[in-house]
C-alpha cells in the first residue's frame, strides 16, 4: 500500500513532469505524504535526456527563464537552488539568420542590442525600447493575478483586475502580431519579436497582444543554461523530493483514478490492478489525455473542454556532428522566408511547413561536455501541427520534413551538413504522445488563442471531483519550466487552503 495512505493525509500524484515535481515538493514541504507515479523510468517529463556515443542530448528544454520561480520552490523545502544546480545566464540570447544573410543577436545586455539594433536600422533602438517598456509593461500586469494568484478563467480575471487594466492597459483587444508591427517597421524585426511566441508552442497571429510579455520575460530576468545540461535540473529536484520523503516510484503507470460515486477520487489503480487508495489526486497528465482515459469521460461530458485546443508539436532532430559548427551561436533562429504563412499553415491549415522558422541549439559553446572534443551537438526543432485524424501524417512525411529542413540548413550556411552527421535521432509528434502521454503530441500543453481561448488553459481544481487536481502546461498558468513549476506550487496553496488536511 502506498504511503500517500494510512494515517494522515496522503496525496497521490500522476506524473512526474515538472507540474508533478513541484506539486509534490509543495505539499511535502507543508508536511503532507506525498507519493509519486510516473510511467517513465525516469523523472522530468519532457525535461528528458538522452546519451549517445559521446554525445548528451537534451530532449525536451533547452532555455531556462524566470528562475526565482524554481529559487521560490527550492525555498518553499528551506533550500537554495544553488544549492542543488548551477544555473548560467546567456549574454548571447538569440542569434536570428535569415535567407538573405542577415544575421541579428539579441545580447542580454539591452543597452547593447539596442545600439547594435539602431546601427543596423536607423531609428530601431528606439523602437526597441518603447517596445521592451510596453512588453514590461504586459509582464507587470499579467503577472501578479494570472502567474501568482491561481487566476484559472476570464471572469476570475475580470474580479481581480480593474476594467483600466483589463480592456485598456493590458492589450487584449489586439494581436500579438498586430502590436509587433505596430512597433517595429522593420519585417526582420517583426519576425524576431513575432517569434517571442514560440515559448508556448502558438501563432502570433492569433495569440492576444498581451503575450508581448514574453521579450520582457528574457531580457528582464534573463535566459539561463543549467550547467552539465538541462536535464541536471531533474537531478536536482530528485534529490530534494528523496530528502523531503516524497515516494517516487518509477515505471508505475496509472490506469485509472477511482471514483466514490459521490464527487470524490478515492485514489489510485496502477498496472497489475493495483490500488493505492489517496486523500487528494493531483494528475500532471494532461487534463484531456486523464479525463478520456483515468476517468472515463464521454464525448459529451469532454465537449467544454474542447476550446482547450493542443498546442504545436514539433519534430525534434538531434544530430552529433564530427565538427564545430563556429557561426553557431547557443541558441539560433533560422527564420522562414514568410512566416505568417508558416503560422497559418501549422496553426490554421494543420499542414507540414515546407519552409519553417527552425530553432537550433547548440550547447558545446556554453558547456563542452555536451560533445566529444572537437563535434558538435545539435538539436533542431521546427514546429508542426499537433497530431490530426482529419490531417494524419506519417513517418515518412516526418523524415521528409527533416531532410528538408538539414537542406535549409545547408542552404543557411551550414555547409555539409550532411555529411558531417555522426549521430542522428528524430522524434515526432507520435514519440512525444507515447512519451509523455501529451495531447496528441503537444508540445507545449495547450494553444494560446485569442478567440479560443483567450490564452486560459483548463482550470487547475476539477469541476467534478473535489479532491482532484491537475498541474502541468495544460493548465494556467501555461507551459514552459516556470509556468509548470508555477503551476504545482499553486495547486498545492489551492489544497491547503480547501482541506484541513491531517500531516
Ligand atoms: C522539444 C521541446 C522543447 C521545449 N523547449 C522548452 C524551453 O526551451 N523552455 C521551456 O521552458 N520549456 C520548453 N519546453 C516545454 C516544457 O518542457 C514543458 O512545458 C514542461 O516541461 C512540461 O511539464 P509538465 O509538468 O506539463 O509535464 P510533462 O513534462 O508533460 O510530464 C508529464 C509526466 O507525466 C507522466 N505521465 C503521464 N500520464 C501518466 C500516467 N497515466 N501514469 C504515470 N505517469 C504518467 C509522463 O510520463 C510525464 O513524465 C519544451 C518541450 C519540448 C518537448
Amino acid at each position: 500500500m502506498s504511503s500517500a495512505t494510512g494515517t494522515g493525509t496522503g496525496v497521490a500524484i500522476i506524473g512526474a513532469g515538472l507540474g508533478g515535481i513541484a506539486a509534490a515538493i509543495a505539499c511535502a514541504s507543508r508536511g503532507y505524504r506525498v507519493a509519486l507515479y510516473e510511467k517513465n523510468d525516469k523523472i522530468g517529463g519532457k525535461l528528458n535526456v538522452m546519451r549517445k556515443d559521446g554525445f548528451t542530448f537534451d530532449l525536451g528544454p533547452s532555455i531556462l527563464t524566470l528562475p526565482q520561480v524554481f529559487r521560490e520552490l527550492f525555498a518553499l523545502a528551506g533550500k537554495k537552488l544553488e544549492s542543488y544546480v548551477n544555473i548560467l545566464p546567456l549574454d548571447l540570447q538569440w542569434r536570428n539568420i535569415f535567407e538573405d544573410g542577415t544575421i541579428i543577436d539579441l545580447h542580454a545586455d539591452i543597452g547593447k542590442t539596442r545600439k547594435d539594433l539602431d546601427t543596423r536600422y536607423p531609428g530601431a533602438g528606439d523602437e526597441f525600447e518603447r517596445f521592451l517598456a510596453y512588453s514590461k509593461k504586459q509582464y507587470e500586469l499579467v503577472h501578479k493575478h494570472y502567474l501568482y494568484d491561481s487566476v484559472d478563467s476570464i471572469t476570475e480575471m475580470m474580479l481581480t483586475h480593474s476594467p483600466l487594466d483589463l480592456w485598456l492597459r493590458m492589450d487584449s483587444m489586439k494581436t500579438m502580431t498586430a502590436s509587433v508591427e505596430k512597433h517595429f517597421k522593420e519585417s526582420h524585426l517583426q519576425d524576431i519579436f513575432n517569434f517571442f511566441i514560440k515559448y508556448v508552442g502558438s501563432s502570433a497571429s492569433n495569440a492576444p497582444g498581451f503575450m508581448n510579455l514574453m521579450p520582457w520575460v528574457q531580457f528582464g530576468y534573463g535566459l539561463w543554461y543549467v550547467e552539465g545540461g538541462m536535464y541536471n535540473m531533474a537531478r536536482g529536484l530528485h534529490r530534494l523530493l528523496v530528502e523531503l520523503g516524497v515516494e517516487v516510484n518509477l515505471n508505475r503507470e496509472v490506469l485509472s483514478v477511482g471514483r466514490n460515486g459521490h464527487n470524490r477520487v478515492t485514489g489510485l489503480v496502477l498496472a497489475g490492478n493495483e490500488k493505492v487508495e489517496a486523500d487528494v489526486v493531483i494528475s500532471n497528465m494532461e487534463v484531456i489525455p486523464a479525463c478520456k482515459k483515468l476517468l472515463g469521460y464521454t464525448n459529451a461530458q469532454l465537449k467544454s473542454l474542447h476550446k482547450f485546443e493542443p498546442s504545436c508539436s514539433g519534430i525534434v532532430l538531434h544530430l552529433g556532428t564530427d565538427k564545430v559548427y563556429e557561426q553557431l551561436a547557443h541558441h539560433n533562429f533560422f527564420y522562414s522566408t514568410n512566416q505568417k504563412h508558416h503560422f497559418d499553415l501549422v496553426f490554421n491549415k494543420y499542414e507540414l511547413p515546407a519552409d519553417p522558422t527552425i530553432y537550433l541549439v547548440a550547447p558545446v559553446r556554453t558547456d563542452k561536455s555536451q560533445a566529444p572534443e572537437g563535434c558538435d551537438n545539435l538539436k533542431i526543432l521546427p514546429h508542426i501541427p499537433h497530431i490530426r485524424e482529419d490531417k494524419p501524417h506519417t513517418r515518412g512525411d516526418y523524415e521528409q520534413l527533416a531532410e528538408q529542413v538539414i537542406d535549409k540548413l545547408e542552404r543557411m550556411g551550414l555547409n555539409d551538413l550532411r555529411k558531417h552527421i555522426v549521430v542522428r535521432d528524430l522524434l515526432t509528434p507520435h514519440d512525444i504522445e507515447r512519451m509523455y502521454h501529451s495531447n496528441k503530441g503537444s508540445i507545449y500543453g495547450v494553444v494560446t488563442d485569442k478567440r479560443k481561448n483567450f490564452a486560459f488553459r483548463a482550470p487547475k481544481k476539477s469541476r467534478q471531483f473535489k479532491n482532484l487536481y491537475f498541474v502541468g502546461g495544460s493548465v494556467n498558468p501555461g507551459a514552459g519550466m516556470p509556468m509548470v513549476v508555477l503551476s504545482g506550487m499553486q495547486a498545492a496553496k489551492m489544497i491547503a487552503h480547501d482541506f484541513a488536511l491531517k500531516t
